[in-house]
């Protein structure tokens, strides 16, 4: 059996243990499992001048070498994936073999971005004899990264891809419920040999570690996951020096069920999906807005399989759902089942807090939601559905554009008009259509409106870790030069 590790900073290819720490908790019992390094002021500046040391070095490292040192890491993740899984249960809650998968997932990132640094092609513009247009790609510099807690590996595993593939240093404030995730990625990137600096790793007060980052001229980079509300604080702050911000935010992904699916199986599928790391995905479907003709048939599918969901401790066998990770979902969930109930909306399943320790709450399965309940608006970030009634296409179109989100939705027909319809109309960065997958390695992932800006992934994703640099090189001296040009 693996033990919870010893969280260290991670700063000039050296671990370093921190004056301050805080407790880290097991979600699923509320005892504490090990300590958080807080990271000082002296621990920043190191950070910062060893991600600037680790940046020259790194950006004269060809791709291909860049490729290996990733490759390797990765495949020492792949290597030591329960031991990984298993600190992931233990802070985050989530089942094991969720945290196996997340685990695959966040190689998988690393396996991608590797390939995808021997692809930033340059290009030669064809121009008059003597002289040659070239346009290439160089690494940004250092990024200044932060990571949330839903996916302690694979969140962070993102980032840090991104920036090591295309060149760049890093440095990863990641989650402070959530350590060991990324401490892990750092350990198997010691071990595989990258330079020391390349990639630094800090917890600690967010607030603080993000306000003293974000204004250093060294930072050419913001990488953010988290809500809408702290992506835009930390969007403002970038913009203060013109730092360019890839922001991944919040969502409120809306359904759409057309008449011609079997409401069973859709039904089923969604509620299972929607018990996924406790709905504590931003992708999470969460508004299902389902043709009258087949609501009832759908909704009890739905509320059935809802209501089956085994909720344990995520290291008990057979556990399909874990605790939420920390109380403030509780209580958010909480909050917002009241207000919709208050207001006249049908509990089909859950709404009920069980008694006892941990932070758990239970598929909750909302029906006849009325237009001015919160959970309407606000993204619940947990294990919370609602499901509506629409009388057309045209009528869940419309209320699946009607928030200020655009991350990912979905679609269940097997219609092509009314899927092409869906694809092209709703306002979000992934559409899915009969499945509720949304971001995979290999294709772009990212959110429109107050989702976020930029792609992470695909081919897309390299780009904001890279800036272009226009080359004009004539070959020989103006023999005469002229006072000209428009
Ligand atoms: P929160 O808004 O306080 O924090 C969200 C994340 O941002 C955390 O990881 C936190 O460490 C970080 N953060 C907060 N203030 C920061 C600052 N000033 N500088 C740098 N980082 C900062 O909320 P929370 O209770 O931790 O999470 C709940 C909300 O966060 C959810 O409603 C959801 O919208 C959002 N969230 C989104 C994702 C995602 O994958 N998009 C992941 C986790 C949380």
């Amino acid at each position: 059996m693996f033990s919870y590790p010893d969280v260290q900073l991670y700063i000039g290819g050296a671990w370093r243990k921190a004056a301050e720490t805080l407790p880290v908790v097991n979600p699923a019992t509320g005892g504490e499992i090990g300590r958080l390094p807080v990271a000082g002021r002296q621990d920043l500046e190191d950070a910062l001048q060893a991600a600037e040391a680790g940046f020259r070095v790194w950006r004269a490292t060809s791709p291909r070498a860049r490729a290996e040192v990733i490759l390797r890491a990765a495949a020492l993740m792949r290597a030591r994936i329960d031991e990984i899984a298993h600190a992931i249960t233990l802070e985050h809650g989530k089942p094991l073999p969720q945290a196996r998968m997340e685990v695959i997932r966040g190689c998988e990132f690393f396996e991608w971005d590797a390939g995808e640094a021997q692809r930033l092609y340059g290009r030669v513009v064809p121009s008059a004899p003597g002289i040659r247009y070239m346009v290439i790609q160089q690494p940004v510099g250092t990024v200044a990264a932060f990571s949330p807690w839903n996916f302690p590996m694979s969140q962070p595993a993102r980032k840090i891809a991104g920036a090591l593939a295309a060149g760049c240093s890093i440095i990863i404030k990641a989650a402070e419920e959530t350590p060991a995730g990324a401490m892990h990625i750092a350990r198997a990137f010691h071990d595989a040999g990258l330079p020391a600096g390349v990639l630094n790793l800090v917890f600690g007060h967010p607030a603080e570690i993000s306000s003293f980052l974000i204004p250093q001229p060294q930072v050419r980079l913001v990488a953010f996951t988290g809500s809408t509300s702290v992506g835009i604080h930390l969007t403002e702050m970038a913009s203060r020096s013109m730092t360019p911000v890839l922001m991944e935010l919040g969502g409120h992904a809306p359904v759409i069920v057309c008449d011609d699916v079997d409401p069973v199986a859709a039904g089923r599928m969604s509620a299972a999906r929607k018990a996924r790391n406790a709905g504590q995905v931003c992708t999470s479907p969460t508004r299902f807005f389902v043709d009258e003709a087949l609501f009832d048939a759908y909704a009890s599918a739905f509320a059935e399989r809802a209501a089956a969901v085994r909720m344990g401790d995520g290291m008990a066998s057979g556990t399909e759902m874990g605790p939420l990770a920390n109380h403030r979902r509780v209580e958010a969930i909480e909050a917002l089942v009241e207000d919709a109930r208050a207001k006249g909306a049908r509990v089909l399943t859950g709404g009920v807090r069980p008694n006892g320790p941990g932070y758990f709450y239970p598929v909750t399965v909302l029906a006849d939601v009325p237009e001015d309940a919160r959970v309407m608006r606000e993204e619940p970030f947990g294990p919370l559905a609602v499901i509506n009634r629409v009388a057309s296409l045209d009528a869940a179109i419309r209320a699946a554009n009607a928030l200020p989100f655009g991350l990912a939705a979905y679609g269940f027909t097997h219609d092509a008009a009314r899927a092409e319809r869906i694809m092209m109309e709703v306002e979000a960065g992934n559409i899915s259509i009969n499945t509720l997958e949304a971001s995979v390695a290999e294709v772009p992932f990212g959110g429109v409106k107050a989702s976020g800006q930029g792609r992470e992934g695909g081919m897309e994703g390299m780009q904001h870790y890279v800036e272009v640099k226009t080359i004009s090189h004539r070959m020989e001296l103006e023999s005469d030069p002229k006072v000209s040009g428009a």
